[in-house]
């Protein structure tokens, strides 16, 4: 069958009887001969595992660093944002799903060739501090990322993850030393929730928790949809694991749900429980709550959580003025938890 380039994969064992075991992300596929893993952009041929979407991208941009999001990482930067077909999980909200659930047939015919040297000196021209894997979920398309990121960290820029967070603790600690922040979708507080997406809750929790040992910045995002993770109870689990595990200084994306995909029949999220939810990451003692989705007068600020001073104003994605001081407050010096606040 033609797909795209053709890249032994890291991170997998051959067995005996031909099968190959994928150690990239904890559905730890046992793929038989002419199989795919789950994503369905790795498979066994003649018990070798292959990546069929490496050094091809679908999609190519320089985004805004906040519309990952990441706001307390170089704000106001740009990033070049890229990604192949495929992910591991299925979330029947996707608003990438014709990214996300393209096979490796249809990205053959639509990818586009990219090479790790093309990616980096395309960022570097168009002036971007760094490079996002995003879009998808960047854990399926692993040995692209290394060879791009390891060459971008040569080169002065640095290295995003957007990502479920559902990755190995072998593929991170070979990220480690050229993985710099990552915004890591934290969906649900529930395991039951987690399966219909196609994950499970304890390795993205364990993700989160080795990812913040290994010193990479992040930030946490949280689309709340009505009847999946809208209850009181459960943003409260949500914020209190953020606030005890993470620090009450990670901050917390809460996004507004609008139908998409195979979730058309939902209603967008009403306000009163986006209000509510912010009300409960403060509660629980996160300093650094911000709305995703939600156009509104300060619903993006950074605010000084001593003085209460806006530190940076934002409309949406864009940042409007950004009063940082070495990464202080100017007006109390108070100092603000991040990377290159007032670079
Ligand atoms: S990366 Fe793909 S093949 Fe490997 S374990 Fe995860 S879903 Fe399975």
């Amino acid at each position: 069958m033609a797909v795209g380039k053709l890249k032994e994969a890291m991170l997998y064992e051959k067995q005996q009887d031909g099968r190959v075991f994928c150690q990239l992300c904890p559905h730890y596929c046992l793929i038989d001969k002419g199989k795919r893993g789950i994503c369905q952009v790795r498979e066994n041929r003649e018990g070798l595992l292959y990546s069929l979407v490496f050094g091809h991208t679908v999609t190519q941009n320089v985004d805004g660093i906040e519309k990952k999001p990441l706001f307390h990482f170089y704000p106001g930067s740009t990033t070049y944002s890229l990604a192949t077909a495929g992910c591991n999980f299925h979330c029947q909200y996707c608003t990438n799903w014709q990214v996300s659930q393209m096979s490796a047939e249809q990205f053959a015919e639509f990818g586009v060739e990219a090479s790790a040297e093309r990616i980096v000196t395309d960022a570097l021209e168009a002036g971007c501090g760094s490079i996002a894997y995003t879009y998808v979920e960047p854990t399926i398309f692993f040995e692209y990322v290394h060879e791009i990121a390891c060459l971008a960290h040569r080169n002065g820029l640095f290295n995003l993850f957007k990502t479920n967070g559902f990755m190995s603790q072998e593929m991170l600690e070979m990220c480690q030393c050229y993985l710099d922040a990552a915004n890591v979708d934290l969906k649900t507080f529930r395991d039951k929730s987690y399966r219909h997406f196609g994950g499970r809750l304890q390795p993205v929790l364990d993700s989160l928790k080795f990812m913040k040992s290994l010193g990479i910045w992040l930030e946490i995002t949280t689309v709340i949809i009505p009847g999946i993770n809208d209850e009181p109870e459960e943003l409260e689990d949500i914020a209190g694991f953020i606030a005890q595990e993470l620090g009450v200084d990670t901050p917390w994306h809460i996004t507004r749900f609008f139908p998409a995909y195979q979730m058309k029949n939902v209603p967008p999220t009403p306000l009163e429980i986006l209000y509510q939810a912010r009300d409960i990451g403060l509660a629980k003692g996160l300093r650094y709550v911000y709305f995703g989705n939600l156009l509104g007068q300060g619903n993006q600020d950074t605010i000084c959580y001593n003085c209460k001073n806006v530190l940076i104003q934002r409309r949406g994605f864009e940042l409007v003025e950004n009063l940082m001081q070495s990464n202080q407050c100017p007006s109390c010096g108070t100092l603000i938890p991040g990377v290159g606040l007032s670079h």
